[in-house]
């Protein structure tokens, strides 16, 4: 049976214009700043302890080694990435490929349960954002309406000393997540030899460093949420991975509609039991404390970051006016229309059943993973060499991949019974941890105890702790 409430959803979904157009940018294309009321509540203050320990993580990553491997690295300019300590060389690309894959099954399937709940809680862009840059700003320019205030005044002693203030501050916390990010790019030994040593000696690494403090001073005190509404991937996604039982931000239209202002004495409860209005108050709250300014009674949007504020507003509002807390709530569409929350569907299954499978192959990769990798080749352009006592010889050139932590002493021998290995400029293979050797070799056998042409050889590749075994050819004269 139909409801007067129900019939609410028609009139929430009645004009979908909104969806044309994004809330910060006029229809000509102009860019409209957005003044987010500063927001406080529960919500808020659970996202500013998960925040804090995030940037203390964030912050404190690239400082921790295990076995003397960074716990996180992705050094692009080498080619080498680590991940929680496992370093993944140009070699293991495959298995760099698959941890890469099982993470993003990972994100679409949290995304299509939990909606966006990434965005406003571990995002960097979002905590660096709202729980530091925003904060700063109210602290010097007080809260939304003294904002839009000192903006719209003239220039003055007093404007000019607080926003040189605020852009000085922005500027410096910048050039410290640029130093972070670097770290995570080439280490923190080397940003901090680019930092205390003199320029000349890393003039590369400095300009990167100016480049990327620009670029987030220019991201979080300009750029701001249009980075979450036009620029970042995982927001533009959003539309194909959301359906309507994801559990996003949700406005509870039944419950809310048709929303009105109180008006003294229709109702001394507030309308609570008034039939003609719903619990929304049009306050307006919801939107003035959105810093991508929405309004989320229109339904789920792209621009939504899943910030919360809208849901302490309105909880506030929601207690002053004795209603029931959660007109504003984590709930999906469904969840709202019936009441019942169905979060395993088909599609979240099939992406459960994948995310399995890619974890299960991740593990049996990661677990087979040999900790030294050898590659030995013919040298190019050489074929086989015959001494005075009838000795074959071949050329190959050699490289060895030490994947661990600890030095590796490796020992080579062949299947061949009567082969002799030869280094060329050493006398034996010690690779250091996490590190790669390269060099010649020559193998020998008698030419009498070559029975063909081509020989396949199988050499035996034993390291401190294990045995790998790899495949060459051996040339010699016809027979
Ligand atoms: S804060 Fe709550 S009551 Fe106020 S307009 Fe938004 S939804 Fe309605
Ligand atoms: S609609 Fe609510 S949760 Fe979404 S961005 Fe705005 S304030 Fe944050």
């Amino acid at each position: 049976m139909t409801t007067e409430r129900e019939t609410a959803e028609d009139f929430i979904y009645a004009t979908e214009e909104f969806r044309d157009s994004i809330a910060t940018v006029t229809k000509e294309g102009k860019r409209i700043w957005i003044y987010p009321k500063k927001p406080s509540g529960r919500f808020f203050n659970y996202r500013k302890l998960v925040s804090y320990i995030l940037i203390i993580l964030l912050v404190g990553m690239p400082f921790i080694k295990v076995n003397g491997i960074p716990f996180m690295m992705f050094n692009v300019l080498e080619r080498k990435f680590v991940l929680f300590s496992i370093v993944f060389h140009p070699q293991d690309f495959h298995l760099f490929l698959f941890t890469m894959l099982t993470l993003l099954v990972f994100i679409i399937l949290f995304t299509v349960i939990y909606g966006r709940i990434f965005c406003g809680w571990i995002c960097p862009q979002t905590i660096f954002m709202e729980m530091v840059y925003r904060r700063i700003e109210y602290f010097i320019e007080g809260d939304w309406n003294a904002q839009r205030k000192l903006n719209e005044s003239p220039w003055d002693a007093g404007k000019m000393i607080k926003k040189a203030a605020k852009h000085f501050i922005f500027f410096g916390i910048a050039v410290l997540i640029s130093n972070v990010f670097l770290s995570y790019i080439i280490g923190y030994d080397a940003v901090f030899k680019i930092a205390s040593e003199p320029i000349a000696m890393h003039l590369g690494g400095f300009i990167a460093l100016i480049v990327f403090s620009y670029l987030f001073y220019g991201v979080f005190a300009f750029m701001r949420e249009q980075v979450c509404t036009t620029i970042c991937p995982y927001g533009r996604l959003q539309g194909v991975m959301l359906d309507k039982n994801s559990v996003v931000i949700s406005y509870d239209w039944k419950r809310g509609e048709p929303r009105g202002k109180i008006k003294k004495g229709l109702n001394t409860e507030g309308q609570q039991n008034s039939p003609i209005l719903g619990d929304c108050v049009d306050c307006g709250l919801c939107i003035k404390v959105c810093p991508t300014g929405i309004d989320i009674r229109n339904g789920t949007q792209l621009e939504c970051v899943n910030c919360t504020a809208c849901i302490d507003a309105c909880d506030e509002v929601m207690l002053k006016t004795h209603r029931p807390a959660g007109l504003i709530r984590y709930d999906s569409h469904n969840g709202i229309a019936t009441g019942v929350r169905n979060i395993f569907t088909a599609r979240t299954i099939a992406y459960s059943v994948v995310l399995v499978a890619l974890v299960s192959i991740n593990f049996v990769l990661l677990g087979n993973r040999a900790a030294v990798e050898a590659i030995i080749l013919h040298t190019p352009g050489t074929l086989f060499q015959k001494s005075e006592d009838d000795i074959i010889s071949n050329l190959y050139n050699y490289e060895l991949v030490n994947k661990t932590g600890e030095i590796q002493h490796i020992t080579l021998s062949t299947s061949h019974p009567q082969t002799t290995i030869e280094l060329v400029g050493r006398q034996e293979l010690i690779i250091p941890k996490d590190s790669t050797l390269s060099g010649s070799l020559f193998i020998r056998i008698p030419n009498s105890a070559l029975k063909e042409r081509k020989t396949e050889l199988r050499i035996l590749v034993k390291s401190n702790k294990e045995e790998e075994i790899t495949e060459t050819t051996f040339l010699g004269p016809f027979k």
